[in-house]
């Protein structure tokens, strides 16, 4: 299974990591995103997979010294982390609520299950990429993912004072454009 996201994922669902990838020969999931770990990433699996992929590691130049200090952040990040982790889903419909209710974006916040927040601003008349860098130069980043598509992604540095920032941010921007 390729699980990057597994933790929020099983969090969205209400259920365990452990009960989702029930039935998987291996899984891969990341430290870093919603775990918050600076960089990182784990592979389960059984041994013999793992020693394969030790060696196809290496081959691919992915190896890396010294990462004790890495795996100490990755193992505070697994150790940590998955309780709060519905802070940033309650944080990421909160914006989504607040995206709805400006005039020019549409989004569904029903849509809204995770920490990823997809919107479409094609009727501000503007595109996504020059909202975006608006909102970089006043302190809030977002990506345009295509023409008229912006995405926005909480996690556990973003606060819910910064939601608040980031919906009054984009309100007085597209409120500009009228
Ligand atoms: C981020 C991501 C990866 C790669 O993880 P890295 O730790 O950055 O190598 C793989 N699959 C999905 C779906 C991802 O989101």
């Amino acid at each position: 299974m390729d699980g990057a996201r597994v933790f929020n994922a099983a969090v969205a669902l209400g259920t365990s990591v452990a009960e989702l990838t029930r039935g998987c020969d291996s899984v891969m999931f990341c430290l870093s995103k919603g775990l918050g770990a600076p960089s990182g990433s784990m592979l389960l699996g059984p041994v013999e997979f793992i020693e394969r992929a030790r060696v196809y590691r290496k081959m691919f130049g992915g190896g890396m010294r010294q990462v004790g200090v890495l795996a100490a952040a990755g193992l505070v990040a697994l150790q940590e982390s998955p309780q709060i982790l519905h802070r940033d889903h309650e944080n990421a419909k909160h914006l989504a609520e607040g995206l709805a209710e400006i005039p020019g974006i549409t989004i569904d916040p029903r849509n809204v299950a995770t920490n990823i927040v997809i919107f479409d601003v094609a009727k501000t008349g503007q595109p996504a990429a020059e909202i975006c860098r608006f909102l970089v130069e006043r302190g809030v980043l977002a990506s345009p993912t295509e023409k008229f598509f912006i995405r926005m992604v909480t996690h556990c540095d973003v606060t819910r004072e910064g939601i608040e920032r980031a919906l009054t941010t984009m309100a007085s921007l597209v409120r500009s454009l009228n």
